[in-house]
């Protein structure tokens, strides 16, 4: 049986409300990244976690203390989920970094495929961040 910890672009999950039923499809599917297992092995997925967002100057020690909160519970591998192999512009040091600190632990970039190119992707994503939205001040300032 392989133990799994998906790790999710809080981006995605947080700020456009992703639940992450597509990476969760493929996993009970074996289908994208999680096709890679060997078909008689069940797969568990032991958590999600959502990354604690961008890492400023404290680079990957954010997420290293966050990701305990699947490490504690035994996992073979930790898969990033697609947002972040599409969008995140850390993938490859937070690759690096949880394989030094859990060597014992696969990372795996990647969960559900996807009908999109990665810039068709992005561009979508965008289109969703740059959509005209209300925030506080134009009700304070009572803009229309
Ligand atoms: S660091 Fe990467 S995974 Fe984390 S919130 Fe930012 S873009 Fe998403």
């Amino acid at each position: 049986m392989a133990r799994i910890g998906i790790l999710t672009c809080s981006n995605a999950t947080q700020d456009l409300g992703c639940s992450s039923a597509s990476c969760l499809a493929d996993l009970r599917k074996r289908a994208g990244a999680f096709a890679k297992y060997p078909s008689g092995e069940p797969l568990d997925l032991v958590g999600i976690i959502n990354c604690p967002g961008c890492p400023t100057l404290t680079g990957a020690d954010k997420l290293l203390q966050r990701i305990r909160g699947i490490t504690e519970f035994g996992v073979d591998a930790i898969h990033f989920t697609y947002c972040i192999k599409a969008l995140c512009p850390f993938t490859g040091k937070y690759r690096k970094a949880l394989a030094e600190a859990f060597p014992d632990i696969k990372v795996v970039v990647g969960t559900h495929k996807s009908r999109l190119t990665e810039e068709e992707f992005r561009g979508r994503v965008k289109r969703l961040f740059c959509q005209d939205k209300k925030i506080m001040a134009d009700m304070v300032l009572k803009k229309k």
